[in-house]
């Protein structure tokens, strides 16, 4: 058994690396993430490389290539001068994104070096003249190194690994990566990925874009994207398949033990996944976990879950491959899946993933509570089966229904049982000093739905449950009459120290939020209606999600004209056309123009910039309800 090495040297603890067991995909891992350059080397001039609609001329110097890796060159580092260019596919929005980054028309920039890893035929164009000569200069290996060490902290992605699952799930056509340095544009990335999956895992765009060109901005500590793009393949035919197309497997189901005795702190869980292959060939498997941690302050290298063990459900171990700072890992499976082939793998977890508010409240949550557990794909749906070891003071809740609660080993324990019997996409928990109040939702037919607040008891804090749990009651039995049948058998709301809420399936998780006015009647009941928008009726890219805030926007406004006085609701509807008619916020102040302009509602996430702060949320819950009154007038 090799350990892998580590690339960040001694200062990296051995359990943040993968556990090798040399096998085959440790020894190609291995190699990608050395990266180490060859002897060869080819002097070039005037060469063009065209990858999809970018172009890259090679104007004059030296490309040294990596050591092949599975028999062929992976990689390379060019160093000399060169151009890039990439005119913009036909979107208005895109061409305005790239208008209001980089004020300019196309994205052009000359470089003096540049940094490749890829899987396709890259090769076979810049190798041509390929000779063994000298060792590659100490310089092009650092940047070799530095390359996947920056794409690490900066995104969370370890192109090793999605280097390695590229050749060894066999994708036709490969992917390619490039960084360029030292021109007009500096330091700037361009990626194809024909299986969409760096969009989605990374950037969370998720609409079969396979191109993105980006750049780090140590400003904002994440990155920006200049362009996200379709294949011209699919301009051209004017379609093309959603990323989720291209996930490898399908999770029906999850169950997840969770140990929550050190709830200010320390999160382990165990993670047991059943896994359908969706292609022929399955040898590795990539998970998205933590994704939601920053890289401001290292959150997502100090905080991150790290793998502790990855087996079969018959015990065989598993090899696994996760570095610190990435925002996933990857498993190996001992032999390929066919298509409709399923196992189940059981991962353990550990880290300190806990958020402690420090108010003396005594409850506690995952620091990103929609990426604490591993996940395939985006907003897959699965079923869940949840267990919580606590403290005996604690209370644990999650999503659907209570199983019970057991002493748990030592009699000081509790063993709390939840399940969520209607496949969901996202889960979270809270645990904590909770004191439970309960109601009953009853229906004109007669039916009946338990309701239940979980709040701080009354010497942490007054919350006045009895109004939330009123507000809850009438709006779930208002949005019942309007959009069909509630979709679960419980409804919960769980009180968290945040100022916004989460609406996550059966329970919506709030802040103190009991003041008899129209913020607090639109507020719970937007939560409220996320039980249809967003929960029951999912988002299946980031270019949809404007309809789940939307329209969870615009359920509120129609909750708050019957419960508040008429005048409340053209109060709202004021204030969010005000809203729109605000210039957006940069980094030195004010932005030009006005909000409303920044885009389309279908860019979703990437309306906010660095030169557009607050875009996104503003349109998508703003401008999506007005668009979305707009049409409930035209069409009734
Ligand atoms: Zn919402």
């Amino acid at each position: 058994m090799v350990a892998v090495a580590s690339l960040l040297g001694l200062i990296v603890p051995a359990f943040s690396v993968g556990r090798a067991l040399g096998g085959q995909s440790s020894a190609i891992y291995s190699q990608l993430r050395t990266f180490s350059l060859a002897s060869d080397s080819a002097t070039v001039e005037n060469l063009t490389l065209q990858r999809d609609r970018v172009v890259i001329t090679f104007v004059q110097g030296i490309f040294y290539f990596a050591v092949p890796v599975a028999g062929k060159v992976r990689g390379a580092v060019f160093v000399g001068t060169g151009n890039f260019h990439s005119d913009v596919p036909p979107d208005e929005a895109e061409r305005a994104n790239v208008r209001r980054l980089l004020k300019a028309d196309d994205i052009s920039s000359d470089f003096k070096t540049a940094v490749f890893q890829f899987t396709d035929d890259t090769y076979d164009f810049i190798g041509k003249s390929a000779k063994p000569g000298a060792a590659a200069p100490p310089q092009a290996q650092r940047l070799a190194t530095e390359l996947l060490k920056s794409l690490l902290e900066e995104e969370g992605l370890n192109l090793a690994s999605r280097t390695m699952e590229s050749i060894l799930d066999g994708e036709n056509p490969g992917i390619f990566f490039a960084q360029f340095d030292g021109g007009k544009r500096q330091r700037f990335s361009f990626l194809f990925d024909p299986q969409t999956r760096v969009p989605v895992a990374n950037f969370e765009i998720n609409a079969g874009e396979k191109g993105l060109i980006f750049a780090y901005d140590s400003d904002i500590y994440s990155s920006d994207v200049w362009l996200a793009f379709f294949s011209k393949t699919d301009y051209e035919s004017g379609r093309t398949a959603y990323s989720d197309m291209f996930n490898l497997v399908d999770t029906p189901k999850y169950q997840l033990e969770l140990d929550l005795r050190e709830p200010k702190k320390t999160l382990s869980l165990v993670a047991k996944m059943d896994c359908t292959s969706r292609i022929d060939g399955l040898q590795l498997i990539p998970f998205s976990l933590g994704e939601g941690l920053a890289t401001y302050e290292a959150e997502r290298r100090k905080k991150q879950l790290f793998v502790q063990s990855a087996k079969l459900a018959d015990g065989k171990p598993l090899e696994y491959f996760q570095e610190q700072w990435e925002s996933g890992f990857t498993v190996a499976l001992p032999t390929a899946l066919k298509k409709g082939q399923s196992v189940t793998l059981e991962i353990a977890l550990r880290g300190d993933f806990m958020f402690n508010p420090d108010n003396n409240q005594g409850v506690y949550f995952p620091r990103s509570t929609t990426s604490w557990y591993p996940r395939h794909g985006y907003l897959s749906r699965s079923t869940f089966d949840v267990v919580m070891v606590h403290r005996k003071r604690d209370k644990a809740v999650t999503m659907g229904i209570l199983v019970g609660d057991t002493p748990a080993g030592t009699m000081d324990d509790i063993r709390t049982e939840f399940r969520v019997e209607q496949p969901v996409a996202l889960i979270t928990f809270a645990v904590g000093d909770y004191e439970i109040h309960k109601d009953t939702a009853k229906s004109e037919s007669g039916a009946t739905l338990p309701l239940e607040f979980y709040s701080l008891p009354s010497d942490r804090g007054a919350i006045k449950e009895d109004f939330i749990l009123a507000e809850m009651n009438n709006a779930v039995r208002y949005f019942s009459a309007l959009f069909g049948d509630y979709p679960y058998t419980v409804f919960r709301g769980v009180y968290h120290p945040f100022g916004y809420g989460q609406g996550f399936p059966t329970t919506i998780m709030i802040p103190k939020a009991d003041r008899a006015d129209m913020y607090t009647y639109s507020f719970i009941s937007h939560e409220t209606s996320h039980q249809w928008w967003g929960d029951l009726v999912l988002w299946r890219s980031y270019r949809d999600q404007w309809l789940s805030e939307g329209f969870a926007d615009y359920s509120g406004l129609l909750y708050t004209q019957k419960r508040d006085k008429t005048s409340s609701e053209k109060d709202l509807i004021k204030r969010a056309r005000d809203n729109l008619k605000n210039p957006p916020r940069n980094l030195t102040g004010l932005g030009q123009g006005r909000l409303v302009d920044v885009g389309p509602l279908i860019m979703g996430h990437r309306l906010s910039s660095r030169e557009t702060f607050g875009a996104y949320t503003t349109l998508t819950y703003k401008k999506g309800s007005l668009v979305l009154r707009m049409l409930h007038f035209l069409f009734t």
